[in-house]
């Protein structure tokens, strides 16, 4: 004990759970959307006695071509959790802003939002999906950011650009619609990055951390108007990104690299298929979330079977979704590791009969 008084959004805050802290053991990580394509690296430095370049280059061009966007409208960041941080930052004035978010949805949002004492106008995915443009524009009242994850985690739920364009549209002059495109490389071809040319109000996040296999290195990109950037340019530390960080982003950036990338999502896809045949025809799933991205989430018939995974050392992660403690997300692995859910699968099989 310090003694020395928190603010109380502080001393109200629980620590953020993350699929990484808790304390668990395992052999299978599914838990954290994790790609299971690890490269191996060997590279040496001779400049790192120099301040790295705040922004740079070789990277901030390389993911300009890849997204198709200039190079004045993107923005390098320690994984796109800091872009969400950097908007709330940027954007909001504690004890006095809101932003809405569509629920359940991604939990850094509201983590981060706590502890700048932002506070939250929660709406649902249900909203999101079935209302029209001004109803929501109506719900989301005087939020000034509108998080989008697009596809959804953990849900897989996407919004059509469309949509996101008609939001945008309504909410000019008042708020950021903020498109979480985490997941985007799963399903490529829905990606709302077309919007920020025509919207300056719409900010796309996106990051290494999954389809690029990189959750280790911490990048994350923001793409947006000029003007959109530039307050943000202004609040974001002086030099974020480190040589060593940018020196092998810029290797997951050349073209052969993402050629790679774009081939082991094809295989992710295709794995995720078979996962969701088995859990289709599995008794003790009772609703599956098949939406897109590098994972599936579904409901159990009981949730000791997690716990028998668990023994295995089958990580997932189990989720309360809707009121209901029963739900897991299944990141989509290798065939090593969708064969361990395939085993587990069929053994609640055996341990319901023997019960
Ligand atoms: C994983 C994830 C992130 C975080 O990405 P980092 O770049 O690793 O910080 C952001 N948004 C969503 C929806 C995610 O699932």
């Amino acid at each position: 004990m310090t003694n020395i008084a928190l603010p109380n959004n502080i001393e109200k805050l629980k620590a953020y759970s993350s699929a990484k802290s808790a304390k668990l053991t395992g052999t299978t990580w599914l838990n954290a959307n994790e790609s299971p394509y690890a490269r191996v690296l060997e590279m040496r430095f001779d400049n790192l006695n120099r301040y790295p370049d705040p922004q740079p280059q070789a990277v901030i061009d390389a993911y300009a071509g890849y997204a198709m966007v200039e190079q004045a409208n993107v923005l390098m960041t320690r994984g796109a959790d800091e872009g969400i941080e950097l908007l709330i930052r940027t954007y909001c004035e504690p004890a006095k802003d809101s932003i809405a978010i569509f629920t359940p949805t991604y939990g850094m949002y509201k983590v981060t939002a706590d502890t700048h004492n932002i506070a939250i106008n929660e709406l649902s995915q249900a909203q999101l999906a079935n209302d029209d443009v001004d109803t929501l524009t109506a719900a989301i009242g005087d939020a000034k950011l509108v998080f989008v994850c697009n596809p959804n985690n953990p849900t897989g739920a996407m919004q059509p650009a469309s949509k996101v364009a008609a939001l945008a549209d309504k909410l000019k002059g008042r708020a950021i619609v903020v498109v979480d495109e985490a997941y985007i490389e799963f399903c490529e071809e829905k990606t709302c990055v077309e919007l920020i040319k025509e919207f300056s109000n719409v900010v796309v996040l996106r990051t290494l951390s999954k389809a690029f296999a990189l959750a280790g290195l911490r990048v994350g990109f923001m793409l947006a108007s000029e003007a959109l950037l530039a307050p943000v340019r202004k609040v974001i530390a002086p030099y974020p990104v480190s040589t060593v960080v940018a020196q092998i982003a810029a290797t997951a950036l050349t073209s052969d690299a993402i050629t790679q990338m774009r081939r082991q999502v094809s295989i992710l896809n295709l794995a995720k298929k078979k996962l969701i045949q088995w859990l289709q025809d599995s008794e003790f799933v009772s609703a599956i979330l098949c939406g897109e991205g590098n994972f599936v989430t579904l409901q159990l018939t009981d949730k000791q079977f997690v716990v028998q995974a668990m023994r295995q050392g089958l990580i997932m992660r189990p989720f309360v979704l809707f009121g209901e403690d029963n739900w897991l997300r299944i990141s989509i692995g290798n065939e090593q590791e969708l064969k361990q859910v395939e085993n587990w699968l069929k053994q609640c099989q055996v341990t319901e009969e023997v019960l």
